[in-house]
């Protein structure tokens, strides 16, 4: 299967925010959420100072955390990239908690919120939007291997003025499917050297969330057992009134209780 991914060059970024007023009004973002968040770093001591900008967005891990821990299905991996339905979500935050970058949030309606690659757009046959706008080609979107190729191409390019620049993403929480060209340590731009996934979570997923639905199952199956039982008394207390009465006919206890 074709894997895509994006590149986004850190060496190459200005700053100018274009990719994140592209991105809310390209997907009607509404009002107090985005998708790209541009912080600029600055980094070493005076007079030796460095700076850059940063891309805060989601990076679509291939061992993607927010997937593994999703009750719902309402995140899943598609292409390399990872999807957000929306209408699935239930808003339980697991995503929020897990996402070793910070990333989901949230929305006002109670619903996960995040980049979804700009599926619709790509389907389509388009390019996504934050790519499609940026100045500088510090953002490229094609096939993950083309785009490894040039993120290797443009570090080693880097590496002429920045010596610590690298590649980050091409391994990491199972290979990003947005790599990512550094100017330096990817701890020094604040960005987790081991991203992956928890074992907690692996375990969460494959044993203690299946284990608690069936936990939930066994207390349904509980409650009806309880109501069976409680309906056969009941109607056992309604026999033993009647054969009370002399008559045959059911004391007024005993129709009250049978009609209950
Ligand atoms: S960066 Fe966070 S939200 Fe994006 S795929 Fe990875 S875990 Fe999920
Ligand atoms: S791929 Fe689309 S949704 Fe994701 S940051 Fe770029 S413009 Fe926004
Ligand atoms: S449009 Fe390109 S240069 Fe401008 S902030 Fe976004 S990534 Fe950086």
């Amino acid at each position: 299967m074709t894997t895509y991914a994006f590149l986004l060059d850190i060496g190459r970024c200005i700053g100018c925010q274009a990719c994140v007023a592209a991105c809310k009004t390209g997907n009607e973002v509404p009002e107090g959420r985005q998708y790209i968040r541009i912080v600029e770093q600055t980094r070493g001591t005076f007079p030796n100072l460095r700076g850059s900008f940063q891309n805060l967005r989601c990076y679509h891990c291939a061992d993607a955390a927010c997937v593994t821990v999703c009750p719902t299905g309402a995140l899943y991996k598609e292409e390399g990239l990872t999807r957000l339905d929306r209408e699935k979500c239930s808003g339980c935050t697991y995503c929020v908690d897990a996402c070793p970058y910070d990333v989901p949030v949230l929305a006002d309606d109670g619903r996960s919120s995040k980049c979804d690659g700009c599926a619709a757009v790509v389907k389509a046959g388009g390019t996504p939007w934050c790519v499609k706008t940026c100045p500088s080609h510090a953002l490229l979107y094609d096939e993950r291997p083309k785009i490894l190729a040039e993120a290797h191409r443009r570090a080693a390019a880097l590496k002429m003025r920045y010596p610590n620049a690298q590649v980050y993403g091409e391994t990491e929480a199972g290979g990003l499917g947005v790599v990512l060209v550094l100017p330096d340590d990817p701890m020094a731009l604040g960005l987790p050297a081991n991203p992956n996934v928890p074992l907690s979570l692996t375990a969460w997923q494959k044993a203690l969330q299946p284990a608690s639905l069936g936990l939930t199952g066994l207390s349904i199956a509980f409650t009806g057992l309880a109501a069976v039982i409680a309906r056969r008394n009941h109607l056992q207390e309604v026999r033993t009134l009647e054969a009370r009465n002399s008559t045959g006919q059911p004391t007024p206890e005993a129709q009250e209780t049978k009609d209950q």
